[in-house]
């Protein structure tokens, strides 16, 4: 079901968004060369509890994973795109990263993910970053009342194929809310005019993903929940949470000024 949210409820939503924004903006300061996966997760449960918000990923066991998650945020480290397990793992130089965060404050939920490079970067994987960067402004600058869900993926998919990239649309957008995965569905690949009409007051997570090689994924077999690229290139992911309101697009999520 599709549910559509009041101005004062987009409201309610706002703090969830901004705790999840100024969260990934103080884990992309703090990470460094050397820092331990698991150390990431700890803070961020650290600021979770401060916060007294609440995790969406610790209990999250839906088909596709292995179990309940049992860490509060994604962490995907270069051919790792979605998914990401904390693991005993410390960052090295020119390690692509990839973070992806949900919690909920106030009963409402906001989900965002950010990719950078720690340390010496590769141009290819700053290039790659852009893409998904990119694709995610297009999709949001689509998301105006009025037009309809395949508008948000034919822009992405126009910026992927514009950069010379295959497409995955197994993992997409999704309604936000209450929970964190609702309808719509929001493939990173479609056609413009087509599908659920976005009206005012549908929040929903955008949140495109490219591979530099290949669209195929595989399941890491060690902890059944982090996907890989299939050949081994290098992964990328952007996503905000935006309420579509009749004057435009809004970004929960937004970090751009903090
Ligand atoms: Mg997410
Ligand atoms: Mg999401």
């Amino acid at each position: 079901m599709i549910e559509l949210r009041t101005p004062a409820e987009i409201d309610a939503m706002r703090p969830a968004g901004r705790f999840v924004a100024e969260t990934l903006q103080t884990l992309r300061d703090e990470v460094t060369v050397g820092t331990n996966l698991l150390a990431i997760d700890r803070r961020a449960h650290e600021l979770i509890r401060r916060a007294g918000a609440e995790s969406c990923y610790i209990d999250y066991a839906p088909s596709f994973g292995s179990g309940p998650f049992g860490k509060v945020i994604c962490t995907s480290i270069n051919d790792a795109v979605l998914h990401g397990m904390p693991h005993d793992y410390a960052v090295r130089d020119g390690d692509l990263v990839t973070l992806d965060f949900a919690v909920s404050v106030d009963g409402w939920v906001a989900d965002s993910a950010v990719s950078f490079v720690v340390g010496t970067p590769r141009d290819e994987d700053l290039a790659l970053i852009e893409t998904t960067e990119r694709a995610l402004a297009a999709g949001i600058a689509a998301a105006q009342p009025g037009g309809k869900v395949g508008d948000i993926s034919a822009a992405i998919a126009e910026v992927a194929h514009g950069a010379g990239l295959s497409i995955n649309t197994d993992f997409g957008g999704h309604g936000v809310g209450r929970t964190m995965h609702g309808d719509p569905h929001i493939p990173n690949n479609g056609r413009a005019g087509r599908g659920f009409p976005l009206k005012p007051g549908l929040v929903v997570a955008i949140e495109p993903w490219f591979l530099h090689t290949t669209d195929k994924l595989k399941t890491d077999e060690d902890d059944g929940w982090t996907l890989r690229s299939a050949d081994g290139s290098r992964g990328a992911h952007s996503e905000h949470t935006i309420a579509i309101t009749p004057d435009g697009p809004l970004i929960l999520t937004d970090r751009s000024e903090l």
